[in-house]
């Protein structure tokens, strides 16, 4: 059945491996966000196996559905909670992120399981979550006033809504509001990915200890830097997808153009006829400018729900209907996937 991602365990354990070792040499712990993969109890194992301690993801029934499968690691939950979710994270998160007050009174007050722990985001310049770090200090102590123990730590995010690349000069910021309160912080959580480049140099200011980290350990990427992370590998998942059409046409529409099924304008260079392949894959599957040909002389030219257009013409090579080709993936493309009730999930051992 196609489409398909194959998950290659090794790729995947190595990256927790690399990075994991990466990190401490720093003397910073890691979380393994698993978001992307729906909290996929498979992926957590071989991911803890690695000696990696902690799990995070953003969505409790994630959590949930790694306690199911037996598993009992700490779990952090990176998407600041809903109140309506209150009841159950208190009986399946150990950590949360958080960043209003109103959310620490109701978990303190409902009590659970988990005794969930508290790090309190601090914004120091991306713009989204967390207490603006210039009057961060009022509100952290009220939080410890509120939560005592519980508040083990204070957080940051970047390069998730403005983009700003965690710099030591943010991480100083951050590391600012820690000093500025009348008490200490057992976790100093600043990084995702992107923030992986401090400690590739090593720069990180002393005093951060904890990064959660999603993107570099799944796909050895690390898309606000452009880049691939080095010492990692990007292929732990692939996309097989099926041919349907294979023929040569013009690479320019004949006739007035408006626009195209998802309502945007695509534009065309002509490069007189091309061997273009259809593949039986799209939006409901995937994020298809995130879709990277394995044989990379190929292009993909363009999608909508359910077709993707790959210009072959560089391979030198016939097709025919039915034949399979494979992608590498971008962080959305697989977040999609491994969404998509329509691609089956296949594990390679
Ligand atoms: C998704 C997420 C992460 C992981 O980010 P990557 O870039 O995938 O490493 C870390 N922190 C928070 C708050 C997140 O939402």
């Amino acid at each position: 059945m196609f489409p398909k991602v194959r998950i290659h365990v090794d790729k995947i354990r190595h990256n927790a491996t690399y990075l994991k070792k990466l990190c401490a040499s720093q003397g910073v712990d890691i979380a393994a966000v698993t978001k992307v993969v729906c909290g996929n109890p498979d992926i957590a194992k071989v991911i803890l196996d690695t000696g990696v301690e902690m799990l995070a993801d953003s969505r409790v029934r994630n959590i949930i559905r790694m306690r199911e499968a037996g598993i009992n690691a700490p779990m952090m939950l990176v998407r600041i909670p809903m109140l309506s979710q209150v009841p159950e994270l208190v009986d399946h998160v150990d950590y949360t992120l958080i960043s209003e007050l109103e959310t620490v009174k109701r978990i303190m007050q409902a009590g659970g399981k988990r005794k969930t722990k508290f790090i309190f985001m601090v914004d120091v310049g991306d713009l989204r979550e967390g207490l603006w770090f210039d009057d961060a200090r009022e509100t952290l102590i009220k939080a410890k006033e509120m939560a005592g123990d519980r508040l083990v730590g204070i957080g940051t995010n970047l390069g998730c809504f403005g983009g700003v690349i965690p710099s030591v000069e943010n991480n100083e910021r951050l590391l600012e509001v820690a000093r500025s309160c009348p008490f200490d912080f057992e976790i100093i959580s600043a990084g995702n990915t992107a923030a992986l480049p401090l400690i590739e140099e090593g720069t990180l200011p002393g005093g951060i200890n904890h990064y959660r980290l999603g993107e570099s350990l799944m796909l050895g990427s690390d898309v606000t830097g452009s880049r691939s992370v080095p010492g990692t590998v990007n292929d732990g998942f692939i996309i097989d997808a099926e041919v349907v059409e294979y023929d040569e046409k013009p690479s320019i529409p004949i006739g007035k153009t408006g626009r195209d099924a998802f309502g945007g304008s695509p534009e065309f260079e002509d490069k007189g006829i091309r061997k273009r392949v259809i593949l039986a894959i799209g939006g409901q599957d995937v994020v298809p400018d995130g879709l990277y040909p394995v044989d990379e002389r190929m292009e993909v030219l363009h999608a909508s729900g359910d077709h993707t257009i790959a210009d072959v013409t560089g391979t030198n090579r016939e097709f025919k209907v039915g034949d399979i080709i494979s992608f590498r993936v971008s962080y959305s493309a697989l977040l999609k996937a491994m969404t998509s009730s329509y691609v089956l999930k296949e594990f390679v051992v």
